[in-house]
């Protein structure tokens, strides 16, 4: 950290004890991660420095708001919609969900065989880690999964601000009209929250700066179909979990700004990786910050990270809202288009998705796809093997990954990997 936050974070109710161990790992981890890569881009070094500030400068950024009567936002999924909350002049922040913390107090609430990412939501909460969590005036759990549905249960305990928004499981005219009265609760709430009505020239602005944010990411997914890629998926990934936190405009700029020197760079044919080299093709749960390992394992293999059809990756930012309608109405109607679109597994069944995976893997020329799935994640364990099989029917080698945030497996993963790698080279 550049600067001494400890008056702040003692403000939020952190414990600093255990926060310093947390940002020691996170250091360590990126140090060896990330910053060990060679050929990165130079514009990777203002995303450096927001994952160097992320519990310093860009809490006082959210701090600094709220003292000007601004609300924070706090969210687990893809499926709160950012536009109604930007329309508000809120910030909404993904809450991280990539790291075990205080394990054995998160396990007397859930059962062992919970997620990851659900435990370690409860882990970051119960270990007062977490400065977005205690900065958060709402936060919002969906009923997505079973997992995630009934833990709210347990979460609205140890918070006292959470909202549950219901998720409709099927792609039917009944799910979507679920969808639309519960994206109208939330604006309701939102509004009530942030003491502002939306109007139409509000929510415009909201899908306008959103719309700039998928925009942008879009062009560097482009980018990445180039061989040598121009960038390291690991770099990508990145970039991708920033979108989360990062204020959107500032985040909508350097974004451009690395696209444009990804540009030169596949211009003069210089690449982050060999060209040649494997191309995968990354697909299933969500890569939370800060959970880097099957990535690091990946590209560290000699292979490549070209897409991630992930909710931390395209699920979450391909599909724009159309922001054409001229009442309050249109605009909510687009927002649900949109957001109905989002191929999360827990739909069932689910067959959008298993066509964007095939759509993926032609459109960045990826060699093979890894099936990435959380131990004990119902929906996408349980969608893997029909994916797989379908996939491999389609003559796209799969490898299916099931494993957990601990660094237990690594060996086990390397050698399953690199065997896979050598299959499809
Ligand atoms: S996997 Fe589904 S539930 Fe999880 S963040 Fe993505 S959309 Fe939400
Ligand atoms: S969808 Fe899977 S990974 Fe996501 S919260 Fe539910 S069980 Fe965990």
């Amino acid at each position: 950290m550049t600067e001494s936050y400890e008056q702040m974070w003692k403000d939020l109710g952190l414990d600093l004890v255990a926060h310093d161990m947390l940002l020691q790992v996170l250091g360590k981890g990126y140090q060896d991660i990330f910053l060990a890569q060679k050929s990165r881009p130079q514009g990777m070094d203002y995303f450096n420095f927001v994952l160097s500030e992320v519990h310093g400068l860009r809490i006082k950024e959210l701090v600094d708001a709220k003292k000007e009567g601004k609300k924070v936002i706090g969210s687990f999924c893809v499926f709160v919609p950012e536009e109604i909350v930007r329309a508000t002049d809120a910030t909404l922040v993904g809450l991280c969900t990539g790291a075990d913390f205080a394990t054995e107090e998160v396990e007397k609430l859930l059962p062992r065989n919970t997620c990851s990412l659900i435990k370690s939501a409860f882990g970051f909460k119960l270990g007062k880690v977490c400065p977005y969590i205690e900065s958060a005036d709402m936060i919002v759990g969906e009923n997505t999964c079973d997992g995630k549905k009934k833990s709210y249960e347990a979460f609205g305990r140890l918070v006292p601000n959470l909202y549950v928004m219901d998720l409709p499981q099927m792609k039917s005219p009944e799910g979507k009209s679920l969808l639309k009265a519960e994206y109208y609760k939330f604006k309701d709430r939102v509004e009530q929250l942030t003491g502002i009505t939306l109007d139409v020239a509000r929510l415009k602005k909201g899908i306008e700066i959103v719309n700039n944010k998928r925009r942008a990411i879009y062009r560097l997914s482009q980018l990445r179909k180039a061989d040598p890629a121009p960038i390291s998926g690991l770099d990508a990934l990145l970039i991708n979990q920033v979108f989360f936190y990062d204020d959107p405009i500032r985040f909508t700029q350097s974004v451009n700004k690395i696209c444009d020197e990804l540009e030169e760079r596949i211009k003069t044919g210089s690449g982050a990786i060999p060209k040649g080299s494997p191309r995968i093709l990354l697909s299933g749960c969500p890569m939370a910050v800060p959970n880097w390992k099957l990535p690091w394992i990946i590209e560290t293999s000699g292979a490549v990270i070209v897409g991630e059809e992930s909710c931390v990756g395209e699920r979450g930012t391909r599909n724009l809202t159309d922001d054409t309608g001229s009442t309050l109405d249109q605009l909510m109607d687009a927002i649900v288009d949109r957001y109905f679109q989002v191929d999360c597994a827990i739909f069932t069944p689910n067959p959008d998705r298993l066509q964007h995976v095939k759509d993926m893997t032609a459109a960045y020329n990826a060699n093979g796809v890894i099936h990435y799935g959380l131990q004990f994640c119902q929906p996408y364990q349980m969608e893997a093997m029909p994916v797989e099989g379908a996939l491999e029917d389609a003559g796209i080698p799969t490898l299916r990954i099931d494993t957990d945030y601990s660094m237990e497996d690594v060996e086990q993963l390397k050698t399953r990997v690199e065997a896979f790698i050598e299959r499809i080279k």
